[in-house]
């Protein structure tokens, strides 16, 4: 299926490895030109050289934290004309509702609900201005199921959907498309470290963590980061501009729920 959007120019958050390299990878393979942004310069970069030789497309990188104002400045630099983002950021540690302080939950905040919001309102200007634009923010199944150790992941992704539920329709009549993506269990490193607490707590080694969740997905296996981007690309697609405002679940039927 073509796309439509060759061409198009697209901010992809957090996007050297995991979730936010399969969006990168799907929308270069669609012809959209990428400013691609993570931490460490050299995973980054590798990704970045692999997508031009594979795809084409000009791929500019920002190596900085998308989660600090100064992060944000230097990414935000970087992005002339940008049609696409894709919000993407860590997400927070695990842990117990007892223990989280005023502090942990202010850093899940900045990260997972602040940070995103932040980059809608300096990018969507623009979009609304040119008449088209495409927002997909990376949030997690714990947004419809909640995961009681992720409880910061929980609160900070949860308003997040709150602010994209009105938000999106306000700004649809002007082209603006906004959706939230929400991954279950996907092959990253992300799901490396939350099997590594699993096994840790339960005394259990890492392949039996992981076959205990992979025994609780229909699908009986991980979501892959191509999955996701094939989704992710697809919202960002020409044929995407009627799903306004909505929160779509990734998690091989993960969560037992009619709707
Ligand atoms: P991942 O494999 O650990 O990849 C994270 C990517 O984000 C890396 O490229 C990393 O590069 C970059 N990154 C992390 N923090 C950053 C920051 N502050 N600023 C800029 N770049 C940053 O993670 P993932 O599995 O793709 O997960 C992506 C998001 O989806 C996370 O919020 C995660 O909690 C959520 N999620 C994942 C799953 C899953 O099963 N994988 C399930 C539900 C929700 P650097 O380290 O170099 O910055």
């Amino acid at each position: 299926m073509d796309l439509g959007i060759a061409g198009k120019r697209a901010l992809v958050c957090a996007s050297s490895k995991g979730l936010g390299r399969g969006c990168a990878e799907a929308l270069a393979e669609a012809g959209v030109d990428l400013i691609l942004n993570a931490r460490r310069v050299e995973a980054l970069e590798d990704t970045a050289a692999t997508i031009r030789t594979a795809h084409g497309v000009d791929v500019v990188t920002v190596a900085a934290d998308i989660t600090t104002e100064n992060g944000r400045k230097a990414v935000l630099g970087a992005c002339v004309g940008v049609d696409i983002l894709v919000t993407n950021a860590g997400g927070p540690p695990p842990g117990n509702w007892s223990d989280w302080t005023r502090d942990d939950f202010i850093a899940a905040l900045d990260a997972n609900m602040l940070t995103p919001i932040a980059l809608m309102q300096a990018l969507m200007p623009g979009m609304i201005h040119r008449g088209w634009g495409r927002v997909v923010n990376i949030t997690s199944q714990s947004v419809k199921a909640p995961i009681a150790t992720l409880g910061l992941s929980n609160a900070a992704r949860t308003g997040l959907t709150g602010f994209v539920a009105g938000t999106a329709r306000q700004v649809a009549p002007n082209g603006v498309i906004i959706n939230n993506l929400l991954p279950g269990i996907h092959d990253t490193d992300r799901a490396t470290s939350l099997d590594g607490g699993v096994s840790r707590a339960q005394g259990i080694s890492m392949d039996q963590a992981r076959a205990n969740r992979i025994a609780t997905i229909p699908a009986r296996r991980y979501g892959t980061a191509s999955d996701f981007g094939a989704m992710c690309a697809f919202l960002c697609s020409q044929h995407a501009g009627f799903i306004v405002g909505q929160n779509i679940l990734l998690d091989g039927g993960a969560g037992n729920a009619t709707i």
